[in-house]
């Protein structure tokens, strides 16, 4: 019986090690492994909402250790460090406990077949300070550190007004106005006013949290229409938040960015969220990258070098035949990766391989609880249709319901959404502490 083992149980590898599980590990015809550094699964796309504070990760993680139970894979908790194509095996760093002692040690895993599926961090471009001095948002701890961090800056400038000891101003600087920085400082803006309204501070809910948003392009959400770009910036500037385009950053400070034309924004926090790289793992590989190290594969979502190791999502980078362009690193590409390798997996070895097609429907950023815009792709003519509003924003909300879907079925997600909507109606909007 070959193994097929998967590295990153996110938005395409878990899909992916679900739908192995179901069709050939249930019926014992190849041993599924996915391995992932955490024992917990969350979807990225909703990362901002849980630094926002709108959303608390523990309600919406899904242990993989239950998902293989149920789906007939199995589950190995450990870092890949280090993959020996020769011998087809992974390197595993050991498991740490929280005061460093090791509980299991370094292990190696053999392989068949193999698929990459560990995502993209943070690329900060080389820019000095940007590393050392700015958050992310590339998991859940980086999440939760930027919503304490926020909260307590909030609490802190609150006190330092009441005795006169500072101005009662927060200054965030997000660097990066695609859809992550943009949906980042909509949420905020809601957050400020609900902790004001709770009294967790006192700032003036308009005034006292100044969020600047620093896009190097010309208009923010370079990836929508120009419209939609325009519709956005109305919005953000009309809840307050100061849009900078065309402001390329050339260094970070403790406390400040410094852009290009030498103009210091002041930032008692700064968020980096100006675009993605593949792991450092990714060249230790020996197989050709591009040049945001992401692996190039062929049209069937091999590596080039070992047809043995597929690699797919926000790590792989797949050139579309017909438009020349790759695809971008989105949530709706590792999905239909993922659906695609399913299918192919599961034929026997030695089998012509078909092609990926990426189908795009379109694009959805949230401006907060209450507005989103996008663009819809659709039909047979593929006619681009540009949504915005409230209908927008629930569309946008559909999009994790279908994530979760494909992952637990039809009745657990109802169940989720219900319990979702019942902890909304008893708890308040926003985590106060
Ligand atoms: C804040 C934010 C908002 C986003 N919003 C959207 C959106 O609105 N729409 C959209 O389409 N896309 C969005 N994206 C992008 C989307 O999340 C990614 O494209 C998608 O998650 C990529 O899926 P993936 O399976 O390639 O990787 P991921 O979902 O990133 O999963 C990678 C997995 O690999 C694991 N891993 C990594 N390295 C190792 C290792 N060495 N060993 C073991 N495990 C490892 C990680 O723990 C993780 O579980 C957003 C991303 C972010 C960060």
């Amino acid at each position: 019986m070959q193994t097929i083992v998967i590295i990153g149980g996110g938005a395409g590898g878990l899909e992916l090690a679900t739908r192995l599980g179901d069709s050939l590990g249930k019926r014992n015809k190849a041993r599924i492994v996915l391995v992932d550094r955490h024992p917990t699964h969350f979807w990225k796309p909703l990362l901002h909402t849980v630094a926002s504070g709108k959303l608390d990760p523990q309600a919406h993680q899904i242990a993989y250790s239950a998902q293989a139970a149920e789906h007939g894979f199995q589950f190995i908790c450990g870092e890949a460090t280090r993959i020996d194509r020769t011998k087809r095996c992974i390197h595993l760093a050991a498991l740490r406990g929280d005061d460093g002692g090791e509980i299991v040690p370094a292990r190696t895993l053999p392989y068949d077949r193999l698929v990459l599926a560990f995502g993209a961090v943070t690329n900060f471009y080389g820019v000095p300070g940007a590393a050392r001095h700015c958050l992310t948002l590339d998991s859940v701890e980086d999440a939760e550190t930027f919503r304490r961090r926020f909260l307590l800056s909030c609490m802190q400038a609150s006190a330092r007004a009441a005795d006169g000891s500072g101005d009662g101003r927060v200054d965030l600087v997000i660097v990066g106005g695609g859809a992550t920085g943009v949906e980042l400082a909509a949420e905020l803006n809601h957050t400020v006013r609900t902790l004001a309204r709770y009294n967790v501070h006192s700032l003036d809910p308009a005034k006292g949290v100044r969020i600047r948003l620093l896009e190097r392009g010309e208009r923010l959400l370079p990836h929508l229409n120009p419209a939609l770009s325009r519709r956005a910036t109305r919005h953000l500037q009309r809840m307050g938040i100061e849009v900078c385009t065309g402001t390329a950053v050339a260094s970070v400070e403790h406390d400040a960015v410094i852009d290009g034309s030498g103009v210091r924004h002041p930032a008692d926090m700064s968020l980096w969220a100006a675009g993605v790289e593949a792991p450092a793992l990714c060249t230790t590989l020996g197989l050709p990258l591009n040049r945001i190290k992401q692996i190039i594969v062929t049209p069937s979502l091999q590596t080039v070098d070992d047809p043995n190791v597929f690699a797919i999502g926000d790590c792989a980078s797949h050139v579309s035949p017909a438009s020349g362009i790759a695809v971008p690193p989105r949530a709706q590409v590792a999905h239909q990766q993922a659906m695609f390798l399913a299918e192919v997996l599961a034929r026997p070895s030695g089998d012509a391989l078909p092609h990926f097609r990426y189908r795009d429907y379109g694009s959805l950023v949230s401006l907060g609880p209450f507005a989103a815009v996008g663009v819809l792709i659709g039909g047979l003519s593929g006619r681009e249709m540009l949504v915005g509003g409230t209908m927008a924003r629930l569309m946008y909300g559909m999009l994790y319901h279908k994530h979760v879907l494909s992952l637990r079925g039809f009745a657990r997600t109802v169940a989720q959404g219900v319990a979702h909507w019942i902890r909304t109606k008893i708890t308040p909007p926003v985590r106060l502490h």
